[in-house]
Formats: structure tokens, sequence, C-alpha cells
């Protein structure tokens, strides 16, 4: 296995906290990071040794970044698909950019997940509000319908009854290419963090139990109190899902649990936010164990230090920054985002309790 050396440089498209915390993990391992994105004074920008401000167009931007640059990765799965096949023909994308196609567009990824065996909630794809109408008949009335491309945090979706005019929603997604799938009744939201080494070795962390608050993910608390036919479920099904596209990196895996149930949503082609825990609370974090993945080393250890809970700060919630400093092993990041909006990630906030039962 080809292995960066140390003082290798790696490339990071997108410069948000994700970013930031990879740059931070790569430091301790001998590597330097430079940051490429559209976005003015990006809070990765802060830590690493170089950054980029260009348009994901730029060609010649990205050829000078190219050519800085060892490896690259992302912290932003929404890449135009050319930019990385620009970057492709010059050095190592990892995750590839097929994983990352695969990832992006919501029809392509439940068939993909179907592909390997692995259960989702009902879903078909919606073009027109006439197809919308059609499928309501076969998945409805409860469902939700999303668009196919570029969602997050509850955005590009709408949650449909009975009640809900089929002309209204198709026109508040604005008709863009969509899915509709059925509403499942969830007993809880996890998430499972799994990471492929460039020689093929697999290393899932415990499930994580997530909960939200206004569509965004607020608390993330492992272990996730599953039994062990349901843990054991979501784990082969995320290293299953990192196998089948050929994973380098870290690759997140949302699934909901209805019984001995597990349904896959989505999976994020990137560290994730209901991760974040692993830093103070595993053996290795989650960004150490991508910025190991995609430079060729082995990946880290997995075990859980402990029981533990992250909970982030949106918004307002960085007014809580006194209280948080004065709490014995309340573990503070703040990602160095200048102005408050809410329903901004602004940090996040860890809590190990060692000694726990963990399992
Ligand atoms: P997503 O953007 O697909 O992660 O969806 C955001 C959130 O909406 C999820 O975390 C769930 O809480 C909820 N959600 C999404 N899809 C469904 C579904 N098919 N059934 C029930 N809840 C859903």
């Amino acid at each position: 296995m080809n292995a960066l050396s140390p003082g290798g440089r790696i490339g990071i498209l997108g410069g948000g906290q994700l970013g930031r915390m990879l740059a931070l993990a790569a430091a301790p391992l001998g590597y330097s990071c430079h940051i490429f994105g559209p976005e003015a004074a990006p809070p990765a920008g802060r830590v690493a040794d170089r950054v980029t401000i260009a348009d994901y167009h730029d060609e010649a931007a990205l050829a000078a970044f190219a050519d800085d640059i060892h490896v690259v990765t992302l912290e932003f799965e929404n890449v135009p698909a050319d930019c990385l096949e620009f970057l492709a023909e010059r050095r190592p994308v990892r995750p590839s950019a097929p994983a990352l196609a695969t990832a992006q567009d919501r029809l392509v990824e439940k068939d993909f997940a179907a592909s390997i065996g692995a259960a989702t909630a009902p879903y078909r794809a919606v073009a027109s509000l006439a197809e919308l109408e059609s499928v309501m008949a076969h998945i409805g009335p409860r469902a939700v319908l999303k668009t196919r491309r570029l969602g997050y945090d509850g955005k590009g979706q709408i949650i449909m009854d009975r009640s809900t005019g089929l002309n209204e929603a198709w026109q508040a997604l604005k008709g863009a290419p969509s899915i509709l799938e059925g509403f499942v009744p969830f007993d809880l939201e996890v998430s499972v963090v799994v990471a492929r080494g460039l020689d093929g070795a697999i290393r899932a962390y415990p499930p994580i139990a997530n909960r939200h608050k206004n569509h965004i993910l607020d608390t993330s608390t492992v272990p996730a109190g599953l039994n062990p036919v349901q843990t054991n479920r979501a784990m082969t099904i995320a290293a299953d899902l990192a196998a089948a596209l050929d994973y380098v990196g870290v690759l997140a895996v949302e699934l909901f649990v209805l019984g001995d149930n597990l349904l896959v949503n989505e999976f994020a082609p990137r560290v994730h936010n209901s991760g974040h825990w692993t830093i103070e609370g595993a053996v290795t974090s989650q960004f150490e164990q991508h910025i190991r993945a995609i430079c060729g080393l082995p990946l880290g250890g997995v075990d859980l230090l402990g029981r533990v809970e992250m909970t982030n700060l949106i918004g307002d919630d960085v007014e809580r920054l006194p209280a948080l400093l004065v709490e014995p092993g309340a573990h503070v990041h703040l990602y160095g985002k200048s102005e408050v909006r809410p329903g901004r990630k602004m940090g996040h906030v860890t809590r190990v309790f060692p000694g726990l039962e963990t399992s």
C-alpha cells in the first residue's frame, strides 16, 4: 500500500467545520492541509496551511490546487462532478467520484442500498405533478417528498399526509426531480460511522443514537441502546455499503430503527456531525480515521472510552459557553464562525462518562 509520507499535503474541498476538524487531525500525523472552496473566510482556513477561495468550476485555481497537494478529499459532498473529474485526472480523489455521485442523488443512493440487500422505506421517483399523484396513491397517504439532490437538515423535503395539497407541495420544491418515500414510524434514528482503508480494511464505530430539533441534529449518544441483533444489523449494513462502494475514507450511514428492522435513510460520503463524539470518546477520532484512510495508513481502533454524549451548539446556544467552560469534563469545540445565525452550527460539546457500562 502506498502511504503518503509525513510532510505530505492533503487537499480538502470545502472549508466548514468538518474541514477544520480534519485539518486539526491531520497535523499530529505530520500532514498539512490546503482548503479549497468558494466561501470567504472559511472556518477550516484558520487552522490550515493554505487556502484557495475559488469556485469549484475555476479550472486554473483547481490546477494550481492539484499541483500543491498529494491527495484530495472533501468535507462537503455536493462538489460538482466536473470538479471531481478534473482533480481525479491529476491526483487521487478519496472517496472516489463514483462513490460521491451515488451519495449525491437520493434515488441513486436508495437504489444502491437496495441493490446490496439493505432495506429502505418504500420509495419511488417523482418527476412531475402527475407522477406525484400516482405515486402518492401507492406510497401515501403518510409520506415524505424529498428533492433528489442538495437537501440537508430537512431542507428540500415535505412531510405529506391526507391534508397536504399535492400541487402546493410540488410547487414548494419548485418541481425539482424528487423521490417520495413512505413515512417510517421509527422507534429511533441511529447512524453508523464506518471507515474503509486503502487496503480494504473496514472498521465501524458502534451505532449512535441521534435526536433532532427543528430537523437539525441536537444530540448524539453512544451506546445507542440497541439490542445485539439491531447493533449487528446496523454495523453490517454500514460495512457492506462501504465495501460495495469501494469506498476509501469515513462514510456515515443514517438508519431508521423499527423493531429489529434497520432501514437505510441515507449515507453521507464524509465525516459526520453524529461522529464528533469520537474526538474524546473513542480510541481514534473519525477525523483521524478519515485522514488515515485517505493517506493509506492503517486504520485506528474504534473502541469507546465510556458512555458518550455530544450536543450541538446551534445559533444562540453558544451563549451557554461560560457555563460549559466551568463544567468539569465538558469538551467544548467552537467552529470559529463570526456570525451567529438561527439554525447555524456554531460548535458542539462532548461529555464522556468513563467507566460506565459501554455496551
Ligand atoms: P434526511 O434529510 O433524509 O436525513 O431527513 C431528515 C429527517 O427527516 C430524518 O432525520 C428523519 O427524522 C425525517 N425523515 C426523513 N425521511 C423520513 C421517512 N421516510 N419517514 C419518517 N421520517 C423521515
